[in-house]
């Protein structure tokens, strides 16, 4: 299939030996409306564990409130989507949609890590405390524990010496990098970037994608990635959702999307954007 890599170098690499293998994040038949405005119809698509998987399109088109809905920051209104498996919101019972208990709905959300446009940091705590808070107080990690998880996430971050400064305090692109280790320190086996780069400066553009790179190319996490950086998207996807009005449009591996797409309106799109 476009979206196995498993025989790749990169993906032998990195010990993707189950890329491919089984959906982790599953759309069925999902339905999400804001009053009469029915952004996402029928939408049926799944991720397999470990792929990378971007989403583009025009502005509008759903690729957000994809992102949020498996993030459980909106719930669908109609259909199911299925975490591992297991629903996430809601499960079907007796033909009847019956929502799960908040302490379900959480337990699930641990699994799945989100980086926002905004960075979304807590603006009165330093950045260890940003990065700990999770861990500690979700996870039930030890403070000691969670303080050397985050140095060392810091470090791979290139933010070693920003442990104790307030976010009001760094850039940008040093904000962005915060909320990355911030995502990474729960452990997620689902990443959800939400344009992440859109708010920088383009200068330090790459610095946050050469850091996303880098924890494509050295984990097994599985991302779901909304970005108009399409030469990232080319790099770092298995597989390229093309999405037109809540629907996809076109599916297919990175190479074929941007060279050869099939689609009148995928080929206007990327005319727009390349
Ligand atoms: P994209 O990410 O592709 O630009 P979005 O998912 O952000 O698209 O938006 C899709 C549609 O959903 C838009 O018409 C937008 O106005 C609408 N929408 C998104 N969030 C909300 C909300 N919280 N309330 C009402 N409408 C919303």
């Amino acid at each position: 299939t476009p979206g196995d890599r498993a025989g790749g170098a990169t993906a032998a690499a990195a010990g993707h030996a189950t890329r491919g293998t089984a959906p982790i994040i599953e759309f069925r038949d999902v339905e999400k409306r804001f009053g009469d405005n029915v952004v996402l119809k029928d939408l049926n698509f799944h991720v397999n564990k470990g792929e990378r998987v971007t989403l583009i399109g025009p502005s509008g088109s759903g690729k957000t409130t994809i992102l949020r809905l498996v993030m459980t920051l909106e719930e669908a209104t109609d259909g199911m989507i299925l975490i591992d498996g297991d629903p996430l919101t809601h499960r079907i019972e007796g033909g009847k949609r019956v929502r799960l208990s908040n302490k379900e709905i959480k337990k699930t959300r641990t699994r799945i890590g989100m980086v926002f446009q905004q960075f979304n940091l807590f603006p009165n705590m330093t950045v260890i405390q940003n990065i700990t808070e999770s861990p500690i107080h979700v996870l039930g990690q030890s403070k000691d524990e969670a303080r050397a998880k985050a140095k060392d996430l810091l470090h791979k971050v290139g933010l070693d010496d920003k442990a104790d400064a307030h976010p009001s305090s760094l850039s940008g692109g040093q904000q962005q990098r915060v909320a990355i280790a911030r995502a990474l320190a729960m452990d997620p086996e689902i990443l959800l970037l939400d344009e992440v780069t859109s708010a920088l400066d383009p200068e330090i553009v790459d610095e946050v994608l050469g850091i996303l790179r880098n924890i494509a190319d050295t984990t097994d996490i599985t991302m779901l990635i909304v970005t108009h950086e399409m030469q990232f998207a080319r790099d770092v996807s298995d597989r390229v959702l093309m999405f037109d009005g809540g629907a996809i449009v076109e599916d297919a591996d990175p190479h074929t999307m941007f060279t050869a797409p099939t689609h009148d309106r995928t080929k206007k799109f990327l005319r727009a954007v390349l």
